[in-house]
Order: C-alpha cells, then sequence, then structure tokens
C-alpha cells in the first residue's frame, strides 16, 4: 500500500523532485511502495494522510438541469460572486466532492465529451450550476466540466482575460452554432445578467448539506460585502488589470 502525503499544489513540483508519484483516482501525491527513502523524505515535508472518499452521489440533485444547448452560457450575477460550494466547504470536502463528480462522469467533459489532456492544457473541474429563484441561488447541479467548456460558461471572464475567441471557438463547435446562434444566445445570457446582478440573493446549498457535508453559509453582511455591484463592473475601454483591481479578484 504506498503513503499518501497533503501536498499543496504550489509544492507540487518540490515533491515530483523528491520522487512523489501523482494517483489520478485519489488525487494525492504518494510515494510508491519499495521505496522507503522517498517516502521518509516526503514525510519530512509533509504529513501523511489516507485517501479521501470521494462523494458522487447528491440525492437531491437534478443532473438534468440545464442540459440544453450543450454548453450555456451562465452569468454570474455580480451580487453571487465569491459564493460558491467552494468557498461554503472545508477544503478536504470540497477535494471529495470535486472528486467524486469526475469520477461519476468517467473522468470525461460532460459537456463536450473530452477527457483530461494535459499537453494541451485541458482539465477537469466541477462545475456548480445554479437556479435562481424567488431570490435564493439554488444550487441544482454539480458537472464534470473541462476547462475549455468552463471557461466558455463564464464568458464574462473570459472576455476580461481576453480569450472570448477559444469560448466563441469552443461554443460555436461543441453546440452547432453558427454566429448569429452564438450572439443571440449571448445577448439573452447577457440581459439575464443584468436583471439578475440587480438583486441580493440568498444562497442554497441544501444538495450539499444532504449528502452529509457541512456548509458554513456566509452571513448576510458578508455576502453583500463580497457583492460586486453592477455599476464596478468593467467599463468599457479599461484594461484587463484596471477591470481586475476593481474587482479584487484573488488570483
Ligand atoms: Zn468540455
Amino acid at each position: 500500500m504506498p503513503t499518501y502525503f497533503r501536498v499543496p499544489f504550489n509544492d507540487k513540483n518540490h515533491a515530483k523532485a523528491l520522487g512523489a508519484r501523482w494517483c489520478l483516482d485519489h488525487e494525492l501525491w504518494y510515494a510508491p511502495d519499495g521505496f522507503p527513502n522517498v517516502d521518509a523524505a516526503l514525510a519530512e515535508h509533509w504529513p501523511r494522510i489516507t485517501p479521501l472518499p470521494p462523494v458522487e452521489h447528491f440525492p437531491v440533485e437534478d443532473r438534468a438541469f440545464g442540459s440544453s444547448p450543450r454548453i450555456a452560457v451562465d452569468l454570474i450575477p455580480t451580487t453571487c460572486w465569491y459564493n460558491s460550494v467552494r468557498s461554503c466547504v472545508e477544503h478536504d470536502d470540497w477535494k471529495r466532492i470535486s472528486l467524486g463528480v469526475k469520477l461519476r462522469a468517467g473522468r470525461k467533459c460532460e459537456l463536450c465529451g473530452t477527457p483530461a489532456n494535459r499537453e494541451q492544457d485541458i482539465h477537469l473541474e466541477a462545475y456548480e450550476r445554479f437556479d435562481y429563484l424567488d431570490g435564493t441561488q439554488v444550487l441544482k447541479r454539480l458537472v464534470c466540466a473541462c476547462s475549455r467548456c468552463h471557461h466558455a460558461i463564464h464568458y464574462d471572464r473570459a472576455e476580461a482575460l481576453n480569450e472570448e475567441q477559444a469560448a466563441r471557438e469552443h461554443l460555436r463547435l461543441t453546440n452547432g452554432w453558427d454566429d448569429a446562434a452564438l450572439d443571440q444566445h449571448l445577448r439573452k445570457a447577457n440581459a439575464l445578467w443584468k436583471k439578475r446582478s440587480a438583486q441580493q440573493w440568498e444562497l442554497d446549498l441544501s444538495i450539499i448539506e444532504n449528502a452529509g457535508i457541512s456548509v458554513q453559509l456566509p452571513e448576510a453582511n458578508k455576502r453583500a460585502e463580497r457583492a460586486v455591484h453592477f455599476h464596478r463592473v468593467r467599463p468599457p475601454g479599461s484594461t484587463l488589470d484596471e477591470f481586475l483591481a476593481v474587482l479584487g479578484f484573488p488570483e
């Protein structure tokens, strides 16, 4: 049985240099069997851990929610920014959730069907799909999405990063759209985003809680503090750096 280690993402090259290998099933670095020197070297830097059991089943999830078109542009209202499952659960629980979402999808994007591909810089992520009902942002499902789809879904972020051409191309190809169909979809998504960004939303993550994972919802005042008000969204002509600085993007 190999030993696994809790190696922070930024330490991965260090761990690799010490002989650690990457376990895709558990998404953890490990010391292979029969290499006690590697085990000892890793243990000097990082704690050993038991692999976390993935969470694949969310009892009240609606896995058919929003399944047409294949990739729908989903612009998160500015008043909901920074409120996500990831920010409301423990780090290890998020890891168990995202791992389970990838495993149950057979490690392929549920939207375009692609597997992860390191050479092409395509990785898989858990995409949180919400509905907006009567003043509440409700988590409906978790989708295993490749980075290309995820990028296209949050088209405004792709635009902010000046990567909208790649996003457009991916949307056109995967959904079988021409430019006119794509532009119409984008106009609709924008109109919905503007409307939703004009109000405050409660957050409902009950599908996570129903899977037995504890959720710490942000208090209303914290949420309001984090929310980005509509008038602060990227003014036309501002540079990317100016835009991100105004928003206080964490990365
Ligand atoms: Zn995809």
